[in-house]
């Protein structure tokens, strides 16, 4: 989609000049980079396999649900726990695209911020746990700055060209901006005519667009759309820029979070810290300054608080301390919406000599939204197997994905889905177009799954090291 068109121009244009020459296409393909949203219709309900999301519908429902109380702003300070068995798509769900920000957290608005972390990386910062819990904490709540000014300020979203004659230069143009003041649209329009015909831009050039003074610059070729280029007619060219909107704005409004806040006032050249990331401790004075400063700002009409949604994998993974601190710090005012993912049963809590379910304290469950994901189907691992393929761009022969699925159901849906890329070189290799059932056996063969690899472990055992 334009999304992606536009995240591969961008990475087209940074990559190393001797690359440029030789790269053909670019792929973009997270773990979860299929899965567009929840798949759930206006009341809430989920379709069976929509937006990339298959099956585990009660799951996504009460996502869907939690999504809704987030946008009335009645879930603050509260805290959800996706719970299941490893690979039933906690993270998925929770997330969604894992490049960008499409997920829960793109449903709430695009300047809710929105921040992961896995729980076993507070013990490896240099800062104490709960330093690097309250800087988590404090990067998912959003202060929205209100700024009187008269600037013009937006984006284009795509100019077309007709052309009349057969030469570079356009005699007449439409062009298509997002805009309510037509007299915008003339000015900066004309001024693209005039850049476009100067830099020579022809059908499938990738271009920048000065917003302020409509330059435009050449920065590359798209290969993404040149299937879309072939079918338009030849004189039609097409320049598409990031989506906004151009308008003239009174009021321009910004957001930080308000550990950037913190970080640009802890320092003299805090702002650099933050380019660095190595922000350091930061003082419990500064922070209460920068309190009592937001709190006079929201006073004034001048500022919004935006909370937004802190994610932590691996829960289980936090210590009896971290537990206590979450316990405190979701009664403050100022706390984000806290969702954890946990894979775990009854396990000990860290720090502690007791068990409890997911390794968490009973007075922390007590107060979290507990989703829980269960085991798929044969035929729902089959779906989300097929939906990969088309997500890697795999061609797959009927009876290889029959294979793959009954792997996927006698190991793991994990494991299934490694398989599909090093099926596809193994097939790529016998110059075979589609991937066939020999080419799934074979990365079977090649790479073990988690009960194999045991499996092997104890019949060797004696061979390895102690
Ligand atoms: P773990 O406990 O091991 O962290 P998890 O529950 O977080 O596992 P995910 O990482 O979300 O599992 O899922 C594993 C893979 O399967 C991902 O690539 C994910 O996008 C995909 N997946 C999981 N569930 C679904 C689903 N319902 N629909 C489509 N894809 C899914």
């Amino acid at each position: 989609d334009d999304e992606d068109t536009w995240i591969r121009t961008k990475i087209y244009t940074n990559l190393d000049p001797g690359w440029k020459e030789s790269v053909r296409f670019i792929l973009i393909s997270g773990a979860h980079s299929h899965i567009r949203g929840l798949g759930l219709d206006d009341a809430l309900d989920p379709r069976n396999t929509s937006q990339g999301m298959v099956g585990q519908l009660k799951a996504r429902k009460a996502a869907g649900v939690i999504l809704e109380l987030i946008k009335q702003g009645k879930i603050a300070g509260r805290a959800v726990l996706m719970a299941g068995a490893p690979g039933t798509g906690k993270t998925a769900i929770a997330m969604g695209k894992q490049y960008t920000y499409i997920g829960m957290a793109q449903a709430l608005g695009s300047d809710v911020p929105f921040t992961m972390m896995a729980a076993s990386e507070i013990f490896s910062l240099e800062m104490s746990k709960t330093e690097a819990l309250t800087q988590a904490f404090r990067k998912s709540i959003g202060v929205r700055i209100k700024e009187e000014t008269e600037l013009i300020e937006g984006e284009v979203v795509e100019i077309q060209v007709d052309r009349e004659d057969t030469g570079v230069a356009a005699k007449t143009g439409k062009l298509t901006l997002k805009t309510t003041d037509m007299e915008t649209v003339y000015d900066l329009g004309q001024k693209m005519i005039e850049s476009l015909n100067k830099e020579k831009v022809t059908t499938g050039d990738v271009v920048t667009i000065d917003k302020a003074s409509g330059k435009i610059s050449k920065i590359g070729r798209s290969f993404a759309r040149s299937r879309d280029y072939d079918a338009m007619s030849s004189d039609t060219r097409f320049v598409q820029c990031p989506e906004g909107e151009l308008q003239k704005r009174k009021e321009v409004v910004h957001t930080v979070t308000l550990h950037e806040v913190d970080v640009i006032n802890s320092r003299s050249q805090g702002f650099l810290a933050l380019f660095s990331g190595d922000t350091g401790e930061i003082k419990q004075e500064v922070r209460d300054q920068i309190n009592i400063k937001v709190a006079e700002w929201r006073e004034e009409g001048k500022a919004d608080l935006v909370p937004g949604v802190l994610f932590i994998d691996e829960v289980h993974m936090l210590d009896i301390e971290c537990f206590s601190f979450l316990n405190r710090a979701l009664e403050d005012e100022m706390a984000p919406i806290v969702i954890m993912a946990s894979n775990r049963g009854i396990t000990r809590i860290r720090g502690t000599d007791y068990t409890s379910p997911h390794g968490i304290p009973i007075d922390l469950l007590d107060r979290l939204l507990i989703i829980s994901t269960t085991a798929y189907s044969e035929s729902e691992i089959g779906k989300i197997l097929a939906i990969r393929c088309e997500e890697e761009d795999v061609e797959m022969t009927e009876e290889a994905k029959e294979t793959l699925t009954q792997i996927g159901v006698e190991t793991s849906l994990r494991y299934a889905i490694h398989l599909i890329s090093t099926a596809n070189l193994i097939a790529r290799k016998r110059k075979a177009t589609e991937v066939d059932v020999e080419d799934i056996s074979r990365a079977y063969t090649l790479f073990l799954d988690q009960k194999r690899s045991v499996q092997y472990l104890n019949e060797y055992q004696q061979q390895y090291m102690f």
